[in-house]
């Protein structure tokens, strides 16, 4: 584990993880969602408070009177998988919270990201909301995946970083929050991070989140930009929920070891579902909204949530 199948043609990876395949769904992730009704009992959420017994023993938790906890997955896709819950509340996610309880999510996030890195390993943090989005489980939680390395758009993004700061002696990212983006793409800037839309939008209003200070990864935030970041990750996913009425959604925390890195986030709305020429042609239909319409658009409901988010702590 994990097992990686590449395209002979493409390069395109493909993990093998058949012991996924008797997971619960309670969302039709995997197009065989299990019925309620059908139960002689009501589910229970291995996830909510009371249930830890039925999950595997706890690798964080913010207190004993957990707020976050983290655990292995069950059913994991690598040998390092884990679930991160970010409440004890079944219902309720990061654009819901309070400050604080998504600052515990980000120091759960970076708790367990430098307990991989130190052992060598490279981490990928991701949440899926709803099945649209690969999410089987109704409670909301976030994931955590740590490998050698990762195969496919981190490795792009890595060789192009490399050919980029060997021709221009500068990082992609960092020229990529100077450049006119931010003229045109902007959703909001806070002092520390910079949201955008990115020119190449695959779906329309995906967003990128650059963080201004130049890092390969997240790990040596201090606290002013951990709390920054909680605050701009919330308005972030606040402008999806307003926009689009709770939509499933992604959204992925990229980090690398070594440089030539620059870490950043990336979010997605799933206002449409993957058609033929994205599965046959690799080629993204954004058709919604052009990606400066898209930012304008998000950037009142950011500015809104972030505004409000710092007055009340204030
Ligand atoms: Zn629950
Ligand atoms: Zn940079």
């Amino acid at each position: 584990m994990p097992k990686f199948i590449f395209d002979e043609l493409t390069g395109t990876p493909t993990i093998l993880a058949t012991n996924r395949a008797k997971r619960a769904d309670q969302t039709g992730a995997t197009g065989k969602k299990s019925e309620a009704s059908k139960d002689a009992k009501p589910q229970v959420c291995f996830f909510c408070r009371g249930n830890e017994s039925l999950t595997p023993e706890a690798v964080y938790q913010d207190a004993d009177d957990w707020n976050v906890r983290v655990f292995p997955n069950k059913f994991p896709l690598a040998e390092s998988h884990e679930i991160v819950v970010h409440s004890p509340d079944h219902e309720k996610d990061i654009p819901d919270f309070d400050h604080e309880q998504n600052v515990k999510i980000v120091r759960a996030f970076l708790n367990r990201t430098n307990y991989y890195t130190t052992q060598g390993k490279e981490v990928m943090v991701f949440n899926n909301r709803g099945g649209k989005a690969g999410a089987s489980i109704l409670h909301p939680h976030s994931q955590i995946v740590a490998l050698p390395g990762f195969p496919g758009i981190i490795e792009m993004e890595k060789n192009k970083a490399l050919r980029y700061m060997n021709e221009k002696n500068s990082c992609y990212w960092c020229d990529a929050v100077k450049d006119g983006l931010m003229e045109t793409n902007l959703v909001y800037e806070s002092k520390h991070f910079a949201l955008l839309v990115p020119e190449a939008s695959r779906w329309s209003y995906e967003m990128i989140l650059i963080p201004k200070n130049h890092r390969p990864n997240f790990e040596y935030m201090d606290e002013v930009e951990i709390n920054d970041f909680a605050r701009i990750m919330k308005a972030a996913l606040y402008a999806y929920d307003v926009l689009f009425g709770r939509p499933d959604r992604n959204f992925w925390i990229h980090n690398q070891r070594y440089e030539p890195y620059h870490w950043h986030v990336g979010f997605i709305a799933h206002i449409k579902v993957m058609g033929g020429l994205e599965l046959g042609a690799g080629i993204w239909v954004s058709d919604k909204a052009t990606p400066s319409d898209a930012a304008k658009t998000l950037s009142v409901h950011v500015k809104e949530c972030y505004e409000k988010e710092t007055l009340s702590l204030a």
